[in-house]
């Protein structure tokens, strides 16, 4: 099962993309395939389409070769980009690339040079009709150069689907470099955001290489303010036998809580991957260092074209397991695993004093709230200290205010609007206080665009997301009852409801038809006296109880009336 992933990926892609029947290529160069760039490594603002083979022995002059019967449909000459490069289309539906060229085969350099005097200018853009140079496999087609925008002598080389333009990775096809050592985790940087996403915090974690393949942090587990606002930004390459040249890595799989929640994996590319390539650098190390980071988000995923598997991910408590496999494609493979844990109570407090006149009305801001007193809220000038709280509890980020002293009656409600700075709530969000260690409801949000709740006395209120959903409690062991008998369940959420308008609402059914459940609050439960108008037999009892927040708990069960 260890490779599976990697297994999945290969299979599924060459089945799409050849009904099973692999095109018989030969190599491009006559030498040892020697890679200075793999196909989808990271560029600044696309992606490699094709693999940068390196010259035999570090000079230009190497010869290049057709890798399939067809006829050289592109012949460009340009200064910068691909240099002298030749397009040939195959009849087998693929077209192969060959860019950087030193010089053109014999007879391809003087039709490119009458071109060019008949043009008066040096760049051209030739589409030779598909009689003028026709090849065989394997025949002689121009040298290995260092023209246009090249450092060093190497063959780019590409193949494209010719109709869709869609570019596959070589290997894929049998252009293989030789690879036994697996990919390298070279450094780590944290970075946390704001809810704006700016960077509010960097720091370069210490990483420690346990084996050939197997790396972990220095100190096990990384502290992060909120699993929702962090990414992690990664040296990681791949180096192939015989070079020293970083690659990039062929498979990359993001696993949560052993969850894959993310596989990119280079088979093919699109160009218009390359709009989504952001998501992937670090842009900040790139400006500073001029290297190309690996950026891990772990709760925004683009949509690429090559990403295998997409998931969400969902945070059930403050830790998760974070781990990335890293393959290429020989299935060399290395790894690094660690747990992130969200930091215990993060308080940020601001004490505030204020003077209220009764006559008039005040509006007192927060960081994340407005909270307003009408006229004649008291009877005389109060003096109050109100203050703000953030803190993380069980999961989640709670913002809270705090005002004292505690008066018990207010002669009007005191209004507070809820605005967080990152402007995200939503229906189940909502305002609780909290009452002998319970948290009460008070309201929810009323939209996702406001969000008030009035309080008719000073408690500390807090806002909270409420995704937990009631608990459903039978209180019978067997499942035989005679009419009149009563169905018993207990009821409860994890806020307690203080209203009638927030009760938790109870849908029960029978058979598909609806039956009453009677509720009563102060035991929490809810009870179907069984009707005596009901035939004997098997009865399919269905309950679900929902929140004010939308949450909602199912219990099923099937029942004997006798
Ligand atoms: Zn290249």
């Amino acid at each position: 099962v260890k490779y599976f992933f990697t297994a999945y990926c290969q299979i599924i892609f060459i089945w799409s993309l050849f009904g099973q029947i692999i095109p018989d290529f030969s190599p491009p160069v006559k030498h040892n395939i020697v890679l200075s760039g793999s196909f989808g490594e990271l560029r600044l603002g696309h992606f490699h389409a094709g693999l940068d083979i390196k010259s035999r022995r570090g000079v230009q002059g190497d010869s290049i070769f057709s890798i399939y019967d067809g006829y050289v449909s592109r012949i460009k000459v340009e200064p910068g980009g691909y240099g002298n490069s030749l397009y040939i289309t195959h009849p087998n539906g693929y077209t192969s690339v060959y860019a950087h060229l030193k010089s053109f085969e014999k007879e391809i350099a003087s039709y490119t040079k009458q071109n060019q005097l008949h043009e008066n200018c040096f760049t051209v853009d030739i589409n030779p009709n598909r009689n003028r140079f026709t090849v065989k496999k394997g025949a002689f087609i121009g040298l290995m150069g260092n023209s246009g925008k090249s450092f060093g002598p190497h063959l780019h080389f590409e193949i494209r689907h010719t109709k869709s333009d869609l570019l596959i990775n070589p290997i894929t096809l049998g252009i293989k470099p030789t690879d036994t050592r697996p990919p390298i985790i070279n450094s780590m940087l944290l970075y946390e955001y704001d809810g704006l996403m700016n960077i509010v915090h960097e720091e370069e974690i210490p990483i420690n290489k346990r084996s050939q393949s197997v790396y972990k942090l220095v100190r096990d587990t990384l502290h992060v303010k909120s699993l929702d606002s962090f990414s992690l930004s990664i040296k990681l390459f791949d180096r192939m036998n015989g070079a020293s040249n970083k690659n990039g890595v062929y498979q990359i799989n993001t696993i949560l809580n052993d969850t894959l929640i993310s596989s990119l994996c280079f088979d093919s590319l699109r160009f218009e991957d390359s709009n989504g390539i952001a998501f992937l650098i670090d842009q900040k190390r790139m400006n500073s260092t001029r290297s190309i980071n690996h950026l891990f988000h772990i709760t925004a995923q683009y949509p690429f074209s090559f990403s295998k598997s997409i998931q969400k991910f969902l945070k059930k408590d403050r830790h998760v397991e974070f781990r990335i496999d890293l393959i290429d494609y020989m299935l060399n493979k290395s790894s690094i695993d660690f747990v992130i844990s969200e930091k215990n109570k993060v308080h940020k407090k601001i004490h505030s004093n204020y003077i209220i006149a009764p006559n008039t009305a005040s509006l007192v801001n927060t960081q994340n709230f407005s909270i307003l007193f009408k006229r004649n809220t008291f009877q005389e000038k109060q003096g109050i200290v109100l203050y703000e709280k953030e803190f993380v509890h069980v999961d989640q980020l709670v913002h809270s205010i705090y005002f004292e002293p505690k008066y018990q009656n207010l002669n009007k409600p005191v209004e507070i609007l809820y605005s967080p700075q990152n402007k995200i709530f939503n229906r189940q969000t909502c305002f609780s206080y909290l009452d002998k260690g319970k948290y009460k409801l008070i309201g929810n949000c009323q939209s996702d665009s406001i969000c008030l709740a009035k309080i008719y006395n000073f408690q500390n209120v807090f806002v909270t997301t409420d995704s937990i959903p009631p608990t459903i409690t039978p209180l019978f062991k067997n499942t035989i009852f005679r009419t009149n008998n009563s169905v018993r369940f207990i009821i409860k959420d994890n806020l307690e409801p203080t209203r009638k308008s927030q009760y938790l609402k109870i849908n029960g059914t029978l058979n598909n038809t609806w039956v009453l459940f009677e509720y009563d609050l102060k035991t929490n439960t809810i009870a179907y006296k069984v009707d005596k108008n009901l035939k004997k037999g098997d009865y399919d009892l269905n309950l679900q109880v929902t929140d004010n927040q939308g949450n909602s708990s199912c219990y099923f069960t099937t029942i004997k009336i006798i």
